[in-house]
């Protein structure tokens, strides 16, 4: 099939958006490079430190104006951007693929994503009320106001480029705090493009602020004592050794969602049919770079005839899956985001290899590419039998479309296999018996749990959880939850004289 026609055409150096303005960086320049082309789509700065302080001092401006701006007044300016968001739906998500290499699928799936989340926050003027108690002693009543902070830091990864940043600003904004996002710096295109879109949407000056670049930014936001709080979405060591440490010493709000190895136990009674496309997206989709990703594949049950039928399955169906550029409809799995990503990931496989596991389907070898692209990113889907849970392939987040295949004797110790794993974002269960679907969700030690769901991926109203080494805080993103995160509650005490 044709390609679609790519949004990004011409290489731009990407300014920093401040205080309304858009702002050239000082910054050390790199490229984003389009991982299915390898071509170079723009140049992104590395911005610096007075940068940060520039953007935080904007925003501590247009905090008192925007806090006292009416939620009434601040949910139209997110209809809005919602309505531009539908506008440019197309184009916002090709950006995506451009810049990620996911294919235009999941780019769109991003997308409708990221506008469900502005669309909740719409709500805010409800979303936000306080409560009251009339008489707590005679005449005597007491209430609570929830409270905006002030200015907020977003720090994105590099695996959902548009739609992470948006399971908070939407909340942060809607409550009258003002943010400033940081996109990973591998993919900055389409939080650039949404930034124009937030301020065409009216968004006075300073409210929606956007600094590119790495550390020197993030270190920026976690030292200074302007800033209120950090949402981090991304890998468990920063999530852990940097994010979630530096704001508890720094006094600052925190939620800091990381990385994940999520288990998919297939019980012998699962409906086999609708299980492997499942599991196809579960594990395949968005090149399982996804924290929602599975990673292990837990066959339950000592019956050889089960197990041979439904690994055919699996392989044939897995063998069969479309590898090529996202911009083609016709391709169902895009390249990894870069040869780096590439180069770890093979190390998994082979490390896998070593320790034991047997080759089902080899990713770097059985690989077709629809389309005349360089092989540089690409990998195909891999299948990895016999491997043990406790070994590197078998325990650690490998970020790729690698499935790695156990067995349990059964569903107790199923559960002990993913309860074991320092992990806990999302683990799933195929299964027709609502008995063991309760078993599994009640016991697994997971923030999303799915039940005949291949990927636990929870829609803006309801928290985006994750337990042990895949979250740190205890407010999480998304819906009523981040709408607590982003307001401190104010108690008001009244003696009527
Ligand atoms: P990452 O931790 O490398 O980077 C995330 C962000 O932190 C980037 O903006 C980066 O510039 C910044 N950063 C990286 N190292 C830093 C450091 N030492 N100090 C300060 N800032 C630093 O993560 P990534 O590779 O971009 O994203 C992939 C990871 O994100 C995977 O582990 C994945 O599971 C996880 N993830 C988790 C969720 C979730 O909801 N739990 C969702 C998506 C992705």
């Amino acid at each position: 099939m044709a390609l679609l026609e790519e949004p990004i055409k011409e290489i731009k150096t990407l300014r920093n958006f401040i205080g309304g303005e858009w702002i050239e960086s000082k910054g050390e320049i790199v490229d984003v490079v389009n991982p299915a082309t390898c071509q170079a789509i723009a140049r992104v700065p590395i911005s610096t430190k007075d940068e940060i302080e520039a953007a935080v001092e904007a925003a501590q401006e247009a905090f008192p104006d925007w806090r006292t701006t009416t939620p009434l007044a601040r949910s139209r300016c997110l209809f809005r951007l919602k309505e531009l968001l539908e506008e440019n739906f197309e184009e916002v998500s090709r950006i995506q693929t451009q810049e990620h290499g996911k294919t235009i699928d999941e780019s769109r799936g991003e997308t409708r994503r990221g506008i469900e989340n502005v669309e909740v926050a719409c709500g805010i003027p409800t979303l936000m009320q306080g409560y009251f108690s009339e008489d707590i002693a005679t005449g005597i009543d007491e209430w609570v106001i929830p409270t905006p902070l002030g200015v907020f830091g977003i720090i994105g990864p590099f695996n959902f480029p548009f739609m992470i940043p948006l399971w908070s600003a939407p909340y942060a904004v809607a409550t009258g705090n003002c943010v400033i996002i940081k996109p990973s710096s591998e993919v900055p295109l389409s939080q650039t493009r949404l930034a124009e879109l937030a301020d065409e949407a009216g968004f006075p000056p300073g409210v929606w602020n956007l600094v590119h670049g790495g550390r020197t930014v993030v270190n920026g936001m976690l030292d200074h004592p302007g800033i209120e709080g950090i949402v981090f979405v991304g890998s468990t060591p920063t999530a852990k050794d940097v994010i979630y440490p530096r704001c508890g010493a720094t006094g600052k709000r925190v939620i800091a969602q990381g990385g994940a190895k999520n288990f998919m136990v297939i019980m012998p009674d699962c409906k086999v049919k609708r299980t492997i496309p499942a599991l196809m997206t579960s594990f395949f989709g968005n090149a399982g770079q996804r924290c929602l990703s599975g990673a292990n594949l837990v066959i339950v049950g000592e019956d050889d005839r089960f197990y041979n039928s439904f690994m055919n399955g699996v392989t044939d169906t897995a063998s069969k899956i479309i590898v090529g550029y996202g911009l083609d409809e016709s391709v169902q799995m895009g390249p990894v985001r870069d040869t780096e990503k590439k180069e770890r990931i093979i190390g998994y496989i082979e490390s896998g290899i070593q320790q034991g596991a047997k080759l089902r389907l080899d990713g770097r070898a059985d690989i077709k590419i629809v389309g005349n692209y360089p092989d540089t990113c690409f990998l195909g889907p891999t299948i990895l039998e016999n491997v043990a849970p406790d070994t590197k392939c078998g325990s650690e987040e490998i970020f790729g479309p690698v499935m790695s295949v156990m067995r349990a004797k059964n569903l107790d110790e199923a559960i002990e296999m993913c309860n074991a794993n320092s992990f806990g974002n999302a683990h799933a269960i195929f299964t027709s018996s609502g008995q063991y679907a309760r078993e599994f969700q009640y016991r697994v030690t997971s923030g999303n749990v799915g039940i005949n769901i291949g990927v636990v991926a929870p829609m803006a109203f309801f928290p985006f959880s994750g337990m042990k080494d895949s979250f740190f805080g205890i407010l999480h993103t998304q819906g009523q939850e981040a709408v607590r995160f982003f307001t401190e509650s104010k108690v008001v005490i009244q003696r009527w004289l």
